[in-house]
């Protein structure tokens, strides 16, 4: 119940006027819309600047702060779920490996780890939104191998919904980080483990990550020309909302473009504060 009552919280600064200029049929839509992570609050043009920051993602998310509670019981109640499940299949399913006591799944290059009392392990710090999409993958991913045919979120199942919040997320705030900090791919390759591949879709540089060994994700950048901006893409391969829902496929894409705006503030671009 906890999401419905911060629902009803942002629904009572809403004006009921069921305007439709944030392109919602009503107030309540665009409530739920918000929590959901398909719409960003401050597209509700009625809105005072205080009630937008307050209930704005301040995580790179996709998610409003006030959903954290919901957050942190998800992930426990995911965590419940997996101390019941058969981590020899889980392990086999997913592309890991299970030593007896821990499932252990390579995530771009470092272990994290879970046992059979769904407790995490990991060589880097425990983040939410790498947590959660791994467990979900854990849980429900079928374990198809990619094909190699790379797909935009909006062509995945349920992506389409999502797309223009994952656009401003993840795509426009990697994009602002490549811009800016010329190392970016090198520290891609580098510090995650990453593959520069051969130029996908006539981009300039193209770079495959793996944040799940069965479920990559292929960064494109054009560089910017004369009278033409840079261009950044993220793709999955086609088989991702087959190993894990399109929640934990922008839990990882927003998760990561979060991860490259800090690694490129430590690196002395200031300028590049997380997007609000
Ligand atoms: S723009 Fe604001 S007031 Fe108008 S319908 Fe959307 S949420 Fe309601």
């Amino acid at each position: 119940m906890a999401a419905m009552n911060n629902l009803m919280e942002l629904f009572q600064y809403l004006d009921k006027s069921n305007c439709r200029k944030c392109n919602e049929k009503t107030c309540l839509a665009f409530a739920a819309a918000v929590f959901q992570g398909r719409k960003d609050v401050s597209e509700c043009p009625k809105l005072s600047p205080e009630v937008i920051a307050r209930f704005s993602d301040n995580d790179g998310s996709g998610r409003p702060a006030t959903v954290e509670e919901n957050r942190d019981e998800y992930l426990a109640d995911l965590k419940r779920q997996v101390a019941g499940i058969d981590l020899v299949e889980a392990a086999a399913r997913t592309g890991g490996k299970f030593d007896g006591q821990r499932l252990t799944l390579k995530i771009m290059g470092k272990d994290f780890s879970v046992d059979r009392d769904g407790h995490l392990f990991a060589d880097i710090h425990v983040n939410p939104w790498v947590a959660m999409p791994f467990l979900g993958h854990v849980l429900f991913g079928e374990g198809v191998s990619p094909t190699g045919k790379w797909v935009s979120l909006r062509e995945l199942k349920e992506g389409a919904e999502r797309y223009p919040l994952f656009k401003k997320r993840c795509e426009e705030a990697m994009k602002r980080v490549a811009d800016t900090y010329t190392d970016l791919f090198d520290d891609l390759v580098h510090i995650f483990s990453g593959r520069q591949v051969a130029e996908e879709f006539a981009s300039d540089i193209s770079v495959v990550l793996d944040p799940l060994p069965k479920v990559p994700i292929m960064i494109c950048y054009w560089k910017p020309e004369e009278n033409l901006e840079s261009t950044l893409n993220v793709f999955f391969d086609e088989t991702a909302d087959r190993n894990l829902d399109v929640g934990g496929l922008f839990s990882l894409g927003s998760g990561l473009a979060a991860m490259l705006e800090k690694l490129a503030l430590r690196h002395g671009f200031p300028e590049l504060k997380p997007s609000a």
